[in-house]
């Protein structure tokens, strides 16, 4: 039985790989995707054989109780509440790696002193404070993230004196508290202490960062529910949990080192906190457009495409609010039909979770050879007659380059006001969720659409279709 256990767990990790590897390409992700289902099924399938450490009516129970709730989650939440959601299921992984590992520390607690203490080892010990503070940073710090993305709390940075000192004095707190319980693992209530400070610290490490910044504290956050798995893997015993976490902080340290450079931040940075702050510089968005902005009309605008041999459309948030990526489908069939040459210009924090703009085009079956990253885009603006900036804001604001006080200083952005025209389709002058004026608005080769990103697409395509 034992052997066949392994083996399980041997194939279910090696589905996870091959999963994963499977998952870096669009065309392939759907693949990748039942690959890892497969492993996971067959991981749990193996597990409740193996180890029935509850009954299993309760883990039923749990599964039923968990998937309706999961249903009506998934039945109920909007295209654009998904970051959201990610967020805060990235938080339950977190506390549930807590919950884990506080419950086999009771039960080995629980066991008469001799057999306890011969339990009470460093690779348990160890392993189980590990669970508890990434865990909780990983919860408290996902709820913090729930609530920026939710517009609950402030998505700004929120700064206060000494800030760094107070982290760095709960971030010692934890590991002094964490090393005595590994010298004297005796009482458990050290355990929840550290949850406790766990908690707290993943407050304080979410809270000071904001605005455009929040792409990389998520992914972050999604590295840090895998290490805690993994930790949980060694409490344990349970090579499945160990490799599977592994595979998930590995991929989340990966995905956090993209998005650092993306917004050209170091990793220094991110995990010391403090940055994405409003600069007090930002101008008020009445004073900085008034009489500057020329706006236009969808006719105008299908008049402009009618002229134009190369097309670039960049997808932001806005473009997700509004579901207006099947018109933006019908735009590119009309436009490519009449020999345009249309590409996808994606931003890799575009959106609001990282992939965003990816899957809502791919959800369009926009060809992948369409949709074309930054750095491959960018060198050919120049050539390019009109740019169709379709609910994207930050990711195109150009005072990342210009001004050194903005919050979004030195983040790489899309080039598009050096395509010959550009229309920005927005509802209003709003700013993104960087919460800053933008200077492309006012460009002398700017026109501005108001309007829904969905509706304005749809009017232009009935213009380019009379
Ligand atoms: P932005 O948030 O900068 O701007 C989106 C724009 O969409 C707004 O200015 C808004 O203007 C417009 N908009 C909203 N609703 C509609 C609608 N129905 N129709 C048309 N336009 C609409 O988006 P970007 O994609 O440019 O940038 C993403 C930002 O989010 C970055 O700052 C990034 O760092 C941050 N972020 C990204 C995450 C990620 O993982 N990708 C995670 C968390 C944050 P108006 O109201 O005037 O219509």
């Amino acid at each position: 039985m034992e052997h066949i256990v392994k083996l399980a767990y041997l194939l279910a990790s090696v589905l996870f790989i091959v999963g994963l590897k499977n998952l870096s390409h669009p065309k392939t992700a759907v693949r990748g995707n039942m690959f890892g289902a497969l492993g996971m099924f067959i991981a749990i399938v193996v597990t409740l054989f193996d180890k029935n450490i509850v009954s299993y009516e309760i883990i039923i129970g749990g599964i039923i109780l968990g998937s309706i709730i999961g249903m009506i989650l998934a039945a109920k939440i909007q295209m654009t509440g998904m970051p959201q959601l990610v967020a805060i299921l990235n938080g339950f992984g977190g506390i549930a790696s807590v919950l884990v590992a506080g419950a086999a520390l009771l039960e080995v607690m629980a066991k008469p002193p001799g057999e306890s203490s011969a339990l009470l080892i460093p690779q348990f010990t160890i392993s189980t404070n590990l669970s508890a503070i990434i865990g909780a940073v990983t919860f408290s710090g996902s709820l913090i993230a729930f609530g920026k993305l939710q517009g609950l709390v402030t998505e700004k940075a929120v700064r206060y004196p000494l800030d760094q000192v107070v982290k760095a004095i709960v971030f010692l707190g934890a590991f002094a508290v964490a090393g005595y319980f590994v010298y004297d693992p005796t009482d458990a209530n050290l355990y929840w202490i550290l949850c406790g400070v766990g908690l707290l610290l993943g407050i304080l490490l979410v809270v000071p960062i904001g605005g455009a910044d929040m792409p990389v504290v998520i992914s972050l956050l999604n590295s840090y529910s895998g290490i805690a798995a993994s930790m949980n893997g060694f409490v344990l015993d349970n090579n499945v949990l160990i490799i599977a976490g592994s595979l998930v902080g590995a991929s989340g340290i990966i995905l956090t080192q993209i998005m650092c450079k993306a917004m050209n931040r170091s990793l220094t940075n991110v995990l010391f906190g403090g940055f994405g702050a409003v600069a007090e510089s930002a101008s008020d968005d009445g004073d900085f457009y008034t009489g500057k902005v020329k706006s236009t009309s969808p006719e105008e605008v299908a008049m402009v495409l009618d002229i134009a041999r190369k097309v670039v459309i960049v997808p932001g948030y806005g473009m997700a609010v509004s579901q207006a990526q099947h018109t933006v489908r019908d735009l590119y069939n009309i436009l490519t039909a009449r020999g345009i040459d249309v590409e996808f210009a994606i931003h890799p924090v575009a959106g609001r979770m990282p992939g965003h703009m990816n899957v809502l085009l791919a959800e369009a079956d926009i060809p992948y050879d369409k949709m074309k990253e930054m750095d491959e885009i960018n060198p050919t603006f120049g050539d390019v007659d009109v740019v169709i900036v379709n609910g994207a804001n930050d990711v195109v604001n150009p005072s990342s380059k210009t001004d050194p006080k903005s919050p979004i200083a030195g983040m790489p952005i899309l080039d598009v006001d050096k395509a010959k025209t550009v229309i920005v389709m927005k509802r209003s002058l709003s700013p993104g969720f960087a919460g800053i004026p933008n200077p492309l608005f006012i460009l002398e080769n700017s026109l501005m659409l108001f309007g829904d990103g969905k509706k304005m697409t749809q009017e232009i395509v009935n213009a380019l279709k009379e």
